[in-house]
């Protein structure tokens, strides 16, 4: 088949989608495809909602989840305890806890899990500045909530034994085995993430 059987704005549209990682073809042509059988006032409603993020979103300054402002609202709220540092993999892992409404400590982002198959090593990551606000908070408890898989226990084992050497008087635990292995935090049903982070583990 001539590639000018394909309009050329879907060409380009999949060309650009799969630069977004884990993207493939395939899921590059199932969303745009599965977009284009909507109304066109129902596609231009979620074009406009992706290019406000795409403009707005910024990482915080302090944790890295995603705000719209310097700081996020979570590290801004005077209620929220920094004495409790969450640490997450990804921003989405942080909003999925926050759903509980339990929480009231603050997160910390990582921004990935250590990978070495696919390059992607400890300096990769938001580890320096957990560090840092460690020692600038006097945190009491780093909860490591890092995905419960392979890649993200030995992230999370990383992260632990650094802290414990700089600051043996900080608690560190692990979100326990409540939810199965190889799953997903961000996907994880409540009351199993619920379970696993009322029976973390200390360190
Ligand atoms: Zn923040």
């Amino acid at each position: 088949m001539p590639q000018e059987v394909i309009p050329k704005s879907i060409r380009e549209a999949l060309e650009r989608l799969i630069r977004i990682p884990t993207y493939g073809e395939r899921s590059a042509g199932r969303f745009l495809y599965n977009l284009l059988k909507l109304p066109v006032n129902e596609r231009l409603d979620i074009v406009k909602s992706l290019q406000e993020s795409a403009e707005n979103i910024r990482e915080c300054r302090e944790c890295g989840l995603y705000t719209e402002e310097e700081v996020c609202i979570i590290c801004r709220d005077q209620r929220r305890s920094k004495k409790f540092i969450c640490v997450v993999e990804e921003p989405q892992d942080a909003f999925a806890i926050e759903r509980l409404e339990r929480y009231t400590g603050v997160y910390h982002v990582l921004g990935g899990r250590i990978a070495p198959l696919e390059g992607i090593s400890p300096s990769d990551l938001r580890i320096e500045s957990l560090l840092e606000r460690i020692e600038r908070y006097r945190t009491k408890e780093v909860i490591l909530a890092t995905n419960p898989n392979l890649e993200g226990e030995a992230t999370a084992n990383y992260i632990a034994k650094l802290i414990k050497k700089q600051f043996p008087e900080v608690k560190v635990s692990r979100i326990s085995h409540g939810l199965q292995f190889g799953s997903l935090i961000e996907l994880a049903d409540e009351l199993s993430l619920e379970k696993s982070i009322e029976n973390r583990k200390s360190l």
